[in-house]
């Protein structure tokens, strides 16, 4: 069938649930840091299937290791014992400190979160939990209500216990930079306070927003919130799911650069390379909550999720990709500030490792954001053949978030790109 009937199709047997500006592109094939369309044009691939595809499309090892147990076995359920789960589950809490050592496989980050605020709420026999505006964790009914960013946009009540707290952008910050950590630390403490006296069950966050924009916290604000939670009795939840598994560069987990230690860790995308996995990590004791309970989950770390988590795990180690991120990020980051320098639609220019967002701004003073400024610039660089992702709460970031194979030389046709596009846009050539 042509791209056209394709599109036909998919208006016709899903709606308009997946909406696109002008005409989606269509991939075929993958291979590394590249997508290819139906007629073998090729992408650099700067999103990774939403920061999904960590390690690269169809990587052989990675394929290799989910074919030959596809062709051992597929699926058992957690009724039976299997080796894959239970080796993958000490390979992947061998990566965090020393009490993190419980995990649970589920299949999406949603499920994921689900499964955390859950544990918090019967951990601590509490039921209300702080998160943050702008914030995305799910898209379960549940984990809408906690994420800052969907609860205005639909009609329906998804209170659940939820308060929202200041989102502690820096790029946007209220008050000046120094001030920032103990200001949105404080608006945490209020609510403590003055919503949910005595009655914490948790925090959750990103460490960087993700959906959000590349949104970063200033220095120091985690600990402070972190200690302020656990002083009222509350656990503390670090939701991993963009941010985990070396993308940040220094750290092969997020919450590791701002210097904390959650109680429950929840991860997702990444974690699979495109394959559908999710996982809670957590200590024994907090794990306990949900023990001898009725909780199961059917497909969560079956053998084929199981052999895939474990070979993503060797690969991120074998091909040195969290050391990689930092440095192509780094570059990266570099040749973005210059165009910055150059070009006033730039406002910002954020993120650690291979986790970037780009700011489009109309007026650097006001920071009116340049929504359908950043649409165009996006469409131009599709036909150029570069996809970046797009977000934020005024839809004016770009995320950069690309497979961690990605290198120096990619990054230089990107970088390229981008500034010819800006200057056709803006009428400069
Ligand atoms: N948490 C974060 C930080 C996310 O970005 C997402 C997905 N965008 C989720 C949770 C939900 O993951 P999933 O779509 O796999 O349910």
């Amino acid at each position: 069938p042509s791209k056209e009937e394709i599109l036909s199709l998919r208006q016709t047997h899903h709606g308009h649930v997946f909406h696109y500006y002008r005409m989606p592109v269509m991939i075929t094939d993958g291979h590394m840091q590249y997508l290819f369309d139906e007629e073998r044009r090729r992408y650099l691939d700067l999103f990774g299937g939403i920061v999904t595809v960590s390690v690269g499309h169809c990587h052989p090892e990675i394929v290799k290791a989910g074919e030959s147990q596809m062709r051992k076995l597929m699926h058992t359920t957690h009724v039976y014992l299997n080796p894959e789960m239970a080796l993958y589950a000490k390979e992947l809490t061998d990566k965090f400190p020393g009490h993190l050592k419980s995990a649970f496989f589920v299949n999406s980050g949603s499920e994921a979160n689900e499964l955390a605020i859950l544990l918090a709420r019967v951990y601590t026999g509490n039921y209300d939990m702080i998160a943050l505006r702008n914030s995305y964790h799910g898209a379960s009914y549940l984990t809408m209500g906690a994420g800052g960013m969907h609860t205005w946009k639909y009609n329906l009540p998804m209170g659940f216990g939820f308060h929202h707290a200041a989102n502690p952008n820096i790029y946007r910050s209220v008050v000046p930079k120094r001030e920032a950590a103990d200001f949105y630390a404080a608006d945490v403490m209020d609510i403590i306070k003055g919503a949910t006296p005595g009655r914490l069950a948790g925090y959750i966050h990103e460490t960087i927003q993700g959906v959000g924009g590349a949104v970063m916290y200033p220095d120091g604000y985690l600990k402070m919130v972190y200690e302020m939670v656990r002083e009222h009795g509350g656990l503390c939840i670090a939701d991993e799911v963009q941010t985990g598994f070396g993308r940040t560069g220094t750290h092969y987990w997020g919450f590791e650069t701002q210097g904390v230690t959650p109680d429950i860790v929840t991860m997702a995308k990444g974690i699979g390379n495109g394959f559908p996995l999710g996982a809670v990590v957590t200590t024994p004791e907090i794990m306990e909550a949900v023990s001898r309970k009725l909780f199961f989950n059917t497909f969560g770390g079956n053998p084929v999720a199981s052999a895939i988590g474990r070979a993503v795990l060797r690969v991120i180690d074998d091909e040195n990709l969290q050391a990689h991120s930092a440095n192509v990020g780094t570059f990266l980051k570099t040749q973005l500030t210059k165009l910055k320098e150059k070009y006033e639609i730039i406002g910002d220019v954020r993120g650690r490792g291979l986790m970037v967002g780009i700011e489009f701004v109309k007026d650097r003073e006001t920071k009116e954001p340049a929504k359908t400024e950043t649409m165009e610039l996006h469409e131009m660089l599709k036909n150029r053949g570069v996809l970046v992702g797009k977000g934020g709460l005024y839809g004016n970031v770009f995320r950069i978030k690309p497979p961690m194979c990605v290198t120096v030389e990619d990054m230089e046709y990107f970088v390229y790109h981008l500034e010819q596009a800006i200057r056709q846009l803006t009428g400069l050539s």
